[in-house]
């Protein structure tokens, strides 16, 4: 397993990847909570970035994605109440975003 892959995605949850300004609690809003999988939406108080994060349990533990969104939490509650995202939209995004990071590395 690739070590500084691991310490990244555990980053997303707790500062911003733009100005890396840390999170407080009051910052998230919980979108969708499943058995192994979390929506979470989180805006940062310092560059105001919001951010989707996607969380899996998946059997290597814990995988955390972050994806920067121009909607604000309400409009992302909406989207979120209207439009339930199932759990292929999810796994495309991973895919979307795991291959943007292969390709990077
Ligand atoms: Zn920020």
């Amino acid at each position: 397993m690739k070590q500084s892959k691991k310490n990244r995605n555990e980053n997303v949850l707790e500062s911003c990847f733009f100005c890396n300004s840390y999170y407080s609690q009051d910052d998230f809003l919980m979108l969708e909570e499943q058995d192994q999988k979390n929506t979470v939406h989180v805006t940062c108080p310092k560059c105001n970035t919001s951010t989707l994060v996607f969380s899996s349990i998946t059997n290597t533990g814990i995988v955390s994605l972050g994806i920067a969104t121009d909607l604000d939490k309400n409009e992302v509650k909406k989207m979120f109440c209207n439009k339930a995202i199932d759990a292929d939209d999810v796994l495309e995004m991973h895919e979307l975003v795991y291959e943007k990071d292969a390709l990077r590395v």
